[in-house]
C-alpha cells in the first residue's frame, strides 16, 4: 500500500511532511490496525511488520535518508509507537464494550468481574475460537484490565460495566434561586423545596485529586448520616459525582423520600438520560436507576428527586460534601473501578507521558520549518549530506568538515563540537540539551506582542549542509 503513495511526492516535491504524517496516523495506520484490537495472538509478529511499516511511511514525513532508526524516526515524526497505538485502539474497543456488552456476544462475560472463565473464547489471527490465549487472556477486555494494572496503586480495579436498566420517570426540582444568590437564598429554596417534596436532603459531590485520584462524598442535612468512597485513578470526576449520589441512595432512611442536591448538573442529567432511556453508561448509575426504582415503588413518584445547588457558595452541606468527596481521594482503594471515561482518560495521560519521557524532539520537530527539519534528521542520524558519512559510503575523499576542516563532519560534529556553530547561535553540548523543551525556547516580542522563539531550529536553520 504504502508503494502506491510513492508517486504522490517524495522530499523534493509534492506533499508535505505535516500531510504525509496525516495520511500516515488517518489512513495507513487505521488499516493496519483494523481488527487488531480483537486479535490477541500472534501480536509479537503483528508489531514487528507494524514498526516497519510505521517506518518506511514516517521516513517520508521527516524526510529522512535510508538507514535512520525506526525509534528516532518515530520521535520526530510524533506518532506513538505501534504498542501504544494498539493500546490505544483497544482501550477505544473496551470502552465502546463497557456501554453495550452484547456488542460482541459471549466474547467478554459480564460478570462484572471482567473474567470470561464461563466462554473461555480467544479469538486467533483467522477469526477462529480458541480456549485460552498463551498469555493467559481469556478475552481482550482481561488483558486490557491486565494492562491497566500498570496504572493503578494497589487494590483490585474493577471494570465498571454499563447496560441496560428499567426506565424511570426522574424529577428534577428547580430550586427557587440564582447562580449568583447568597448562602442564605439557596438554604431558603432548599428548605421550600424540601417541604414540597416531603424529603431529607442529601449533598453529593465528587473529587480528583492532582494525581488522578478520584473520589465521591455525601452529606446528609444535619450530618447524621455522611460518607465517601474512592474510585482510583481510572475514572472521571463525573464517575465520583455519581458514585456521591449511589452512597446517598444507599445511606438514605429507607422510610423517607430523598432530595439529591448535586452541583453537577452532567451528573444529573445523566442520571435523568439512563431513566429515560433505559440506558445506563456505567456499574454506579445502573445501580443508581435501581434504587431510584425500587424507592419509587414503595414510596410513590416523589420518592427520589434532584435539585441542582450552586458549587462553593459557601452552602454548608455542600462545602461538607465536597470535603468528603476529597477526603475520599486520600482513602485506601477498597473497591477502585475502572469506567469507559476513565479509562480513555488514563489512555491520554500514557501517551502524553510517553511523548514527554521519549520526546527526542518529538512532536516539536515536525512544527519546525523544512530546512531545520532536514539538517536536524541529517545530525541526529549521521546520514545525509555530511562528509562523515559520504565518505563511509565513498562520494568522497575527503571526511573533514568542510566549515572548520579540523575534525570528521559527523551529524554530533557539526550539531554539538564543530567551532563554526557557536557563530550561528545557541550551543547544545548534547543531544538530551538539544530535544529540552523548556530550556531552548525563548520569548521575545513585536509590537504584534510576545512570540516564542525555538533556538534549536533558529540553529538548525542556519547550517548549512552544503
Ligand atoms: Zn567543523
Amino acid at each position: 500500500m504504502l508503494a502506491q503513495f510513492n508517486g504522490l511526492g517524495n522530499s523534493q516535491w509534492g506533499i508535505s511532511a505535516n500531510s504525509w504524517r496525516q495520511i500516515y496516523t488517518g489512513m495507513i495506520r487505521a488499516i493496519a490496525l483494523w481488527g487488531s484490537e480483537l486479535g490477541w495472538r500472534g501480536q509479537r509478529d503483528w508489531e514487528k511488520d507494524f514498526e516497519q511499516l510505521q517506518y518506511q511511511a514516517l521516513k517520508k514525513c521527516v524526510n529522512a535518508t535510508h538507514g535512520s532508526k525506526i525509534e528516532l524516526i518515530s520521535q520526530i515524526a510524533g506518532v506513538e509507537s505501534p504498542r501504544i497505538a494498539l493500546d490505544a485502539a483497544q482501550a477505544r474497543l473496551i470502552g465502546k464494550l463497557m456501554r453495550d456488552t452484547t456488542a460482541l456476544g459471549d466474547l467478554i462475560f459480564d460478570d462484572g468481574t471482567g473474567r470470561n472463565e464461563e466462554a473461555r473464547r480467544e479469538w486467533d489471527d483467522f477469526g477462529q475460537e480458541y480456549t485460552v490465549s498463551p498469555d493467559g487472556f481469556t478475552s481482550v477486555l482481561t488483558a486490557i484490565q491486565s494492562k491497566a494494572e500498570v496504572l493503578k496503586e494497589e487494590g483490585h480495579e474493577r471494570i465498571s460495566y454499563g447496560g441496560r436498566v428499567e426506565n424511570v420517570e426522574v424529577p428534577e426540582v428547580k430550586l427557587q434561586a440564582q447562580a449568583d444568590s447568597k448562602a442564605e437564598v439557596w438554604t431558603e429554596a432548599i428548605n421550600q423545596a424540601r417541604e414540597f417534596c416531603k424529603a431529607t436532603g442529601v449533598y453529593t459531590d465528587g473529587s480528583m485529586k492532582e494525581d488522578g485520584m478520584v473520589g465521591g462524598g455525601w452529606y446528609m442535612e444535619g450530618g447524621k448520616r455522611q460518607g465517601g468512597v474512592t474510585l482510583g485513578k481510572l475514572a472521571m470526576v463525573w464517575d465520583g459525582e455519581v458514585c456521591g449520589v449511589r452512597g446517598a441512595l444507599e445511606d438514605a432512611p429507607s422510610e423517607s423520600n430523598v432530595l439529591i442536591l448535586s452541583d453537577s448538573q452532567a451528573a444529573i442529567a445523566a442520571v435523568k438520560k439512563a431513566g429515560r432511556t433505559g440506558k445506563a453508561r456505567t456499574n454506579d448509575l445502573k445501580v443508581v436507576i435501581k434504587g431510584i426504582r425500587e424507592r419509587q415503588s414503595r414510596l410513590g413518584p416523589n420518592a427520589v428527586s434532584f435539585g441542582w445547588v450552586k458549587a462553593h457558595n459557601e452552602l454548608h452541606g455542600n462545602e461538607e460534601a465536597d470535603r468528603l468527596a476529597k477526603e475520599a481521594t486520600n482513602l485506601y482503594l477498597e473497591n477502585p473501578q475502572i469506567t469507559e471515561g476513565g479509562l480513555k482518560q488514563a489512555w491520554k495521560r500514557m501517551r502524553q507521558e510517553e511523548r514527554r519521557v521519549k520526546g527526542a524532539g518529538m512532536g516539536r520537530v515536525v512544527k519546525w520549518n523544512r530546512k531545520a527539519r532536514v539538517t536536524y534528521v541529517q545530525c541526529h542520524t549521521g546520514k545525509g549530506n555530511l562528509q562523515a558519512w559520504r565518505h563511509k559510503i565513498g562520494k568522497t575523499d575527503d571526511p573533514k568538515c568542510r566549515k572548520c576542516g579540523r575534525y570528521a563532519e559527523t551529524g554530533k560534529h557539526i550539531a554539538l563540537v564543530c567551532t563554526h556553530a557557536e557563530d550561528i547561535g545557541q550551543r547544545c553540548s548534547t543531544w538530551e540539551d538539544m530535544d529540552d523543551r523548556a530550556r531552548w525556547a525563548k520569548k521575545e516580542k513585536d509590537e504584534k506582542g510576545f512570540y516564542t522563539v525555538d533556538l534549536v531550529e533558529t540553529f538548525f536553520s542556519k547550517i548549512d549542509l552544503r
